[in-house]
């Protein structure tokens, strides 16, 4: 079998080990759901070249390419980097319909998608800086 991406394989880990792995505000994102708020994230006005890896397990989930500035406060992209980064699940929490999004390869929560996108693909989706790390283009 081929290893496309260098991304961990998170099979094992329990909540203990991803608690000590992350930091606070990285652990209440991409373990417990949480949403960090509004223009308080490192992302959201990063106009960098480069890619948007998981903070969790390393998958690669957007590119800057797809990234762009949707005014909401949170990195915003149209598509994700691949078929294989990311999953989209049903959301009905906080008395809302929505499309949460989570890494594929480990299923940390990283935001949701909303149908209301630029042309590209209509799709915004709405991810917490603190569920991504950025590695710039020519950089390890
Ligand atoms: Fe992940």
């Amino acid at each position: 079998m081929s290893e496309e991406t260098d991304s961990k394989d998170v099979s094992s880990k329990s909540e203990q080990d991803w608690r000590s792995e992350l930091d606070a505000e990285q652990f209440h994102v991409l373990r417990e759901k949480g949403t960090e708020r509004a223009f308080t994230g490192k992302y959201w006005d990063l106009k960098d070249d480069g890619i948007y890896r998981c903070a969790a397990c390393g998958e690669e989930l957007f590119s800057s390419e797809t990234k762009y500035d949707s005014g909401s406060g949170w990195p915003s992209f149209y598509q994700p980097a691949s078929e294989k980064s990311v999953d989209e699940l049903p959301d009905h929490s906080h008395g809302m319909i929505r499309t949460e999004v989570v890494c594929k390869n480990c299923g940390s929560h990283l935001g949701h998608v909303f149908p209301d996108g630029p042309p590209e693909t209509g799709l915004r989706y709405c991810i917490n800086s603190a569920s991504l790390d950025f590695k710039k283009d020519g950089e390890d």
